[in-house]
């Protein structure tokens, strides 16, 4: 169980494709793209780049701190997350429709693709590697509480509804976590590097700072 208490890479090492084999592939694409003159090495750095620096779950973690803090935030994420998100300059590629679900003490919420990998860009960088595997798109949503509990040790009491929301190309979900107690002193920007990528996914709970 000593295990569980490192950062949660549910299933790690069960897809049955080697990394190597991936690596090959994605680089005979870029090489076929470059030379059919789709694509330039430079662009592809730039992009890698871009998501490595500039864009990744810190931006969405200001997002969550800005509404813990600020009441009527929260109230514009929850009804528009994209308008709310451009607001603090959060903005971009595949977060041209953004919804933001709030966790409380009666819904647990958590985000899966089914179909793919679909995933808020802007606020969250890419998507993890778990979140494209096949047994965490196909189980999460048959049998979500299993999963939280088994791959991420993270346990959902029974009376605590778990909802599951499908990100689509169209729709692209994130979660507004609970605010963990005994933070309540804490500045924005303390609060703001307390909020993991998972606990926006779903599969974790923003812990509150060891005393
Ligand atoms: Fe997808």
């Amino acid at each position: 169980m000593a295990e569980r208490e490192k950062v949660p890479l549910p299933v790690e090492g069960q897809y049955p494709v080697p990394e190597e084999y991936l690596a090959a592939r994605a680089k005979a694409l870029a090489s076929l793209l470059i030379e059919k003159g789709f694509l330039s090495e430079d662009l592809i750095e730039r992009v890698v780049q871009t998501y490595e620096r500039d864009i990744g779950p810190f931006l969405g973690a200001r997002v969550v701190a800005r509404a813990w803090v600020d009441p009527e935030f929260k109230r514009r994420l929850l009804e528009d997350a994209t308008a709310a998100c451009a607001e603090l300059g959060i903005k971009g590629m595949q977060g041209e429709d953004m919804v933001c679900v709030e966790n409380t003490p009666q819904v647990h919420n958590v985000v899966v693709c089914t179909l793919c990998s679909c995933y808020p860009w802007p606020v969250l960088g890419l998507p993890p590697e778990w979140y494209k595997y096949p047994q965490y798109r196909s189980r999460m949503v048959i049998e979500p509480r299993k999963v939280l509990k088994e791959d991420f040790g993270l346990e959902v009491p029974e009376s605590v509804e778990v909802r599951v929301w499908d990100s689509s190309s169209e729709v692209r979900y994130f979660v507004l976590p609970e605010r963990p107690e005994g933070t309540e002193g804490m500045s924005e920007e303390e609060l703001a590097k307390l909020v993991t990528r998972e606990a926006m996914i779903g599969v974790a709970k923003v812990q509150a700072p060891r005393r």
